[in-house]
C-alpha cells in the first residue's frame, strides 16, 4: 500500500509556533522533503528530530518529485516542509501534491502559519474577501501589466516582497493603483515585528528616509469603485475615446486618458475604438 505525503507548515520566524502535530508528524514519517536541508536541519535539531532528508527545491522539482513519488508508492510515509511557513504558498510543494494526485497517493495537511494570512489579519483592512498575488514579477512591463489587471479589483490585495525591491514596488503600485491604504507587515513573529498601517504615498516617503529591512508582506486596499467614483461600462469608455478622437486628440492619447479615468486597459480601449472606426 502506498504511503502518505504530509504537507507540514513550519514557523515563519518564531520556533514556538511549531505545532505539536507538526513535531509528531516529522518524528513519525520515514523521510522529509525539504526546500533547503540546512535550514530544516536547524529546525529538526531544535526539536531533537533525526530523519533522512531529500532536497526538494525549485530547481530539481521534476527529478526529485519522481524520486519522492517512488518512495511513497513503495509504502514510505513522507513530509514536505519549506524554509518557513506553508509549503505550496509561494514555495515548493504544488507540483509534488499534483504528482501525488496523479499517482493516487494520499496527501494530508498539518497546517502551520503563513505570512500572507497573518499579515492580512493584522492589516486593519477588509479581511472578508482577498486576493493573494505572491511576488510580483521583477520584469518592469510584467509588473505594470499585473498591477493594471488588479486596478479594478475590489478585494484586498496581498503581495510578498523582498526588502531590496520594496521601494520600486511601492512606486509602481502608487503609479498604477493610485493612493490607497496599505499595511506593511514586517518580520512577523520575530523580534522586530512591525505593522505599518499607512497609505502608499506615506509609505513611499517613509522609505525614502529609511532602508527597507527584513521580510515584508504588503496588504493593499482593494479598489473603491463605489466611493463616489463613477463606474463606466467598457462600451461607454470606448465611446469616450471616440469622442476625444473626434475632437482631434490622438487615439493612443485618448485611450490612455480614458483608461486612467475608467480603469479599463488602454490597449483594449484602443483596439476596440479602432474596430469601431473601421
Ligand atoms: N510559504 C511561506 C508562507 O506560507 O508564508 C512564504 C514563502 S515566500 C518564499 C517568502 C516571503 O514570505 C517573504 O519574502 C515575505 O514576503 C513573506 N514572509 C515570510 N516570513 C515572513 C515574516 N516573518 N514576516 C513578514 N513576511 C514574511
Amino acid at each position: 500500500m502506498a504511503g502518505i505525503l504530509y504537507v507540514v507548515g513550519t514557523p515563519i520566524g518564531n520556533l514556538e509556533d511549531m505545532s505539536y502535530r507538526a513535531i509528531e508528524t516529522l518524528r513519525w514519517v520515514d523521510f522529509i522533503a525539504a526546500e533547503d536541508t540546512r535550514v530544516t536541519l536547524k529546525l529538526l535539531n531544535h526539536f531533537e528530530i533525526k530523519k533522512p532528508m531529500v532536497s526538494y527545491h525549485d530547481h530539481n522539482i521534476r527529478e526529485k518529485g519522481e524520486q519522492i513519488i517512488k518512495k511513497l508508492l513503495a509504502g514510505e510515509n513522507g513530509a514536505i516542509v519549506t524554509d518557513a511557513g506553508m509549503p505550496c504558498i509561494s514555495d515548493p510543494g504544488e507540483d509534488l501534491v499534483k504528482l501525488c494526485a496523479q499517482n493516487g497517493v494520499e496527501v494530508k495537511v498539518v497546517p502551520g502559519p503563513s505570512a500572507a494570512v497573518s499579515a492580512l489579519a493584522l492589516s486593519g483592512l477588509n479581511t472578508s474577501k482577498f486576493v493573494f498575488e505572491g511576488f510580483l514579477t521583477t520584469n518592469k512591463s510584467g509588473r505594470y501589466e499585473a498591477l493594471e489587471n488588479l486596478k479594478r479589483e475590489t478585494r484586498t490585495l496581498i503581495f510578498y516582497e523582498a526588502p531590496h525591491k520594496l521601494r520600486d514596488t511601492l512606486a509602481d503600485m502608487y503609479k498604477v493603483l493610485g493612493n490607497r491604504k496599505i499595511s506593511l507587515a514586517r518580520e512577523l513573529t520575530k523580534i522586530y515585528e512591525e505593522v505599518n498601517r499607512t497609505t502608499l504615498e506615506q509609505a513611499i516617503a517613509l522609505y525614502q528616509e529609511k532602508n527597507p529591512k527584513g521580510e515584508y508582506v504588503l496588504v493593499v486596499e482593494g479598489a473603491c469603485l463605489n466611493d463616489g467614483e463613477e463606474q463606466f461600462t467598457q462600451e461607454q469608455a470606448v465611446e469616450m475615446v471616440l469622442a476625444l478622437s473626434e475632437k482631434g486628440v490622438p487615439l493612443s492619447q485618448a485611450a490612455k486618458d480614458v483608461a486612467r479615468q475608467t480603469g479599463f486597459k488602454k490597449g483594449e480601449l484602443y483596439k476596440t475604438a479602432v474596430e469601431h472606426m473601421d
